[in-house]
């Protein structure tokens, strides 16, 4: 991309509404503006990074065997009749009508429809496991939209529903999305701990926050420190498998949110040194729910014994575009974003030093063109604006790698490669540069 022909709006100054790093720095970097409070645009860059996130989370719940489809934003309020919580739900949901005085609701969540989709077509345990998911919009009418996209009222959400003949499947299922998440998290550069979870009126031990450790974060968490060191399960990692090992090796340490913290269990439980309290994101949420949905929705599914009984469920969300922000969050400094290669809008930005210098122009344009056929995503900045602040919004926007061409360097036939994360810079020619990314 030809940043004079893109649109990347950067702002100078730091937005007064901003309260959080993250927020700031989305501002100021073009990626969304906001149209209402907790309402978002997302401008192109911006843009790129929801489609690199929400790939990764579509590839790893595809990995585990989930299979996708996508449901309505709008959806009747019979639904929600049916298991109770049009009532139950209150002032975040945001109900509407339609021409014919019809009852819509911009889903905050998709277990009654899900379950509905289920009990139209499953009748038999033959057809399980099953887990559908979809990467869809979002509204809670939050009393208090802030940090951003952290906490809007439209937002992106991936979410999956498991369906299962009895607990023992769905623990199994359970597990799948937990290592799952794992992997999903840690292909995004975030180092997330799973923490037991209030779980509501079901009760069990059955469900996780995934959480981003940031001192902006909005929950209190309390953990064991050796979780911060876990090995994350490899690609080849086997879904069909017993995956229960992988699952208790993390839930053997105490880790706990504010809301089922036990201090009295977890000084038993951990040494002092290793003894960790601290603020997090919340960037996902598994939870398994039993028959919570499909009893009053008479979901059923006849067993081996021809016995129909209510299927047992378990939902599993992450916050999409709640991500971008934490991700930021998780890695930035002073100069501004400080993307992870995996999320990163582009890989590399080119640094023309001297748009209108025939020799520096055509350096660029080979560079450009050869770094895109080795598969790359290049940004190049061909503006006539000053070196300083090209340098700058380079820093700003955070991609990985910067290519830096000027006059000076290209007499000794060099130019400058910096990695946005270490500061590190190296002088090579030009084709040694192609060379190292198309590796
Ligand atoms: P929170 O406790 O932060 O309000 P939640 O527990 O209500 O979130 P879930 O129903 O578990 O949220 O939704 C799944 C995921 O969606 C969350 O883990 C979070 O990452 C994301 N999410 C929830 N609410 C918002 C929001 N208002 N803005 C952005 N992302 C959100
Ligand atoms: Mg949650």
């Amino acid at each position: 991309m030809r940043l004079s022909r893109y649109f990347l709006p950067l702002l100078k100054e730091t937005p007064a509404e901003a309260q959080i790093v993250s927020h700031r720095l989305m501002l100021r970097a073009g990626l969304v503006r906001q149209e209402a409070a907790g309402i978002y645009a997302w401008l192109p860059l911006g843009l790129r990074v929801l489609k690199k996130i929400e790939r990764i989370v579509r590839e790893e719940m595809n990995r585990a065997g989930a299979v996708e489809i996508l449901m309505p934003t709008l959806q009747p309020s019979e639904l929600w009749k049916e298991t109770g919580r049009y009532d139950a739900y209150g002032p975040e949901m945001l109900r509407l009508k339609d021409r014919h005085e019809r009852e819509l609701l911009y889903g905050p969540t998709n277990e009654d429809m899900v379950t509905e989709i289920f009990r139209a077509y499953v009748r038999s345990y033959k057809s399980l496991p099953l887990n559908l998911y979809h990467i869809q919009w979002k509204f809670r009418d939050e009393v208090r939209p802030r940090f951003g996209v952290m906490r809007g009222r439209e937002f992106l959400m991936k979410d999956a529903y498991s369906f299962d003949l009895d607990t023992a499947g769905a623990r199994r299922s359970y597990n799948r999305m937990y290592v799952a998440y794992l992997r999903t998290f840690s292909r995004m550069g975030l180092v997330t701990i799973p923490m037991r979870a209030e779980t509501g009126p079901i009760g069990g031990d059955l469900s996780h926050e995934f959480i981003v450790l940031a001192d902006t974060g909005e929950s209190q968490v309390y953990c064991h420190k050796d979780l911060l060191e876990m090995p994350v399960p490899p690609a080849d990692v086997d879904f069909d498998g017993d995956l229960e090992p992988i699952v208790r090796q993390r839930t053997n340490l105490y880790a706990a949110t504010s809301d089922v913290h036990d201090a009295a269990r977890f000084e038993a439980e951990v040494p002092a040194d290793k003894r960790m309290s601290a603020r997090g994101i919340e960037v996902g949420q598994i939870f398994y729910f039993g028959t919570k949905y499909s009893k009053p929705m008479k979901a059923v599914v006849a067993g081996p014994d021809g016995k129909k009984v209510p299927v047992e469920s378990g939902s599993y969300g992450v916050g999409v575009s709640r991500l971008v922000g934490a991700i930021i969050e998780a890695s930035h400094d002073e100069a501004g974003i400080v993307w992870p290669e995996p999320v990163a809008p582009f890989d590399i930005g080119l640094v023309n030093l001297k748009t209108g210098d025939a020799k520096t122009d055509a350096a660029c344009e080979g560079l450009y063109a050869k770094l895109q056929a080795a598969g790359k995503d290049v940004l190049y900045d061909d503006t006539a604006e000053r070196p300083g602040a090209k340098f700058a919004g380079m820093d700003l926007i955070g991609l990985p790698w910067q290519v830096v061409v000027g006059p000076r360097g290209l007499e000794k036939g060099l130019v400058e490669v910096k990695n946005r994360k270490t500061g590190a810079k190296e002088e090579l020619s030009a084709e040694a540069v192609v060379n190292r990314f198309a590796r």
